[in-house]
């Protein structure tokens, strides 16, 4: 890391004056920041990110406008409440409906195709579950959407996608796709045209708060001081505050290269959201598989994992895309923050800080609430 001091004109000039930083330039960060300016616009708001873009999960990810398959869910009410999965859900589907509000459809190709779950010929009990459990999700989950049949069974589209097999299919109606790229840099002109100062390249290593105010170590070598600071570093919160509930959870990711006559179109989830893929500019991009070798990929360090990647392209030729000449065009990994249950963490962390993190992987769904309610919380310090 290039270690400099800060001249007299750039401390005069670019860093002088904050009323807040925001750690962070993901959605949460972004939104946030946004929403700053929104209630108080002379406010004087800094977003500092380590990387060259924002490098984390925002732009990394599969761009599922999701809530919750029905295994997922129903994996997550065997450690929750089921009011508290449906409460989740709710919030979900809230924040998917703010950011649509926020960015527009438009800018981020909003596309309603609706999210499918597959079930191979070896899951049948599952299915059975699901399929008895339906008209309870969907009357719950009905009110919540406003859609008066959310989850139907989709088999007839099995023989149209090409999948070898895979026996049954769910498909979650209200849910749709997203470009995450296009959706950040809406996010960014937004900002930029609010006023938020975004600096790239400022990488936080430490965080002090005292009675003036928070001190932000960087590792350029040089010190910030800010009356007050919004932490939303998602995965990467432990590195800044080492007692905070947030595990790094890597997910690998691959896009094949363009697959000529591609069938399968929509988002697709399998084996409990562990698995996920997408149609994209006649490409199929397909991520996950991090329940494999989970120590290996609890870390927040970029990088492969082979046994993952194998299975990935595995999945892919055998089910996916069977009996097609597939080549796998890039590969690339993000980090999702977790912990022990699907909540995000929007809280005072100290006197001038507070932190909103742990998206647990749903967070272009609910990042934009965190985002919003982390800038509510800094206000009323
Ligand atoms: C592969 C993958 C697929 C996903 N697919 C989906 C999906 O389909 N649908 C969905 O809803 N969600 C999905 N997610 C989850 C979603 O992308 C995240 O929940 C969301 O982007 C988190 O946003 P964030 O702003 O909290 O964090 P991030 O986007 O991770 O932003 C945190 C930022 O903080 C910066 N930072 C970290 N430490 C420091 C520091 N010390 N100093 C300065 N800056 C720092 C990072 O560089 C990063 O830019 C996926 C995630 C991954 C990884």
């Amino acid at each position: 890391m290039l270690k400099y001091n800060l001249s007299y004109w750039e401390r005069e000039t670019f860093f002088k004056d904050f009323d807040v930083a925001v750690l962070g330039c993901g959605l949460v960060g972004l939104t946030a920041a946004l929403h700053l300016k929104r209630l108080q616009p002379r406010l004087n708001v800094a977003i500092l990110e380590r990387g060259a873009l924002p490098a984390g999960a925002s732009t990394r990810n599969a761009g599922f406008a999701c809530y919750g398959s029905m295994t997922e869910l129903l994996d997550d009410m065997s450690r929750m409440s089921a009011d508290d999965v449906f409460s989740i859900v709710e919030k979900r589907w809230k924040g998917l409906q703010r950011l649509r509000q926020l960015v527009g459809d438009e800018h981020m190709d909003f596309q309603p195709c609706g999210g499918f779950e597959i079930f191979t010929d070896d899951e049948e009990e599952i299915f059975r579950e699901c399929r008895e459990r339906m008209p309870d999700f969907n009357q719950v989950i009905g009110q919540i959407t406003g859609h008066p049949q959310p989850y139907i069974v989709a088999d007839e589209h099995i023989a149209r996608f090409g999948f070898r097999r895979v026996a049954h299919l769910i498909l979650n109606q209200p849910e749709g796709q997203i470009h995450p790229g296009k959706m950040m840099a809406r996010l960014l002109q937004l900002a930029d045209e609010a006023g938020v100062r975004i600096f790239n390249g400022v990488h936080i290593l430490s965080i002090e708060d005292s009675s003036c105010g928070v001190e932000l170590q960087t590792a350029a070598g040089w010190v910030l001081r800010v009356p007050r600071v919004l932490v939303a570093v998602n995965g990467f919160a432990r590195q800044l505050m080492p007692n905070l509930e947030v595990t790094p959870a890597r997910n690998q990711v691959l896009i094949t290269h363009p697959i000529p006559g591609l069938r399968v179109q929509g988002c697709f989830h399998y084996d409990r959201g562990y698995y996920y893929f997408r149609n994209v500019d006649g490409r199929i991009l397909l991520g996950g598989g991090r329940h494999l070798d989970y120590s290996t990929e609890t870390t927040s360090e970029f990088g492969p994992n082979e046994l993952i990647r194998s299975a990935l392209v595995q999945l892919l030729k055998t089910i996916i895309c069977p009996g097609q000449p597939i080549e796998v065009d890039a590969w690339w990994t993000g980090i999702l923050g977790l912990g022990p249950i699907k909540k995000p963490i929007v809280e005072q962390y100290s006197k001038h800080i507070v932190v909103a993190v742990r998206l647990s992987g749903m967070g272009i769904a609910i990042g934009s609430l965190v985002g919003e309610e982390g800038a509510e919380r800094l206000l009323a310090l």
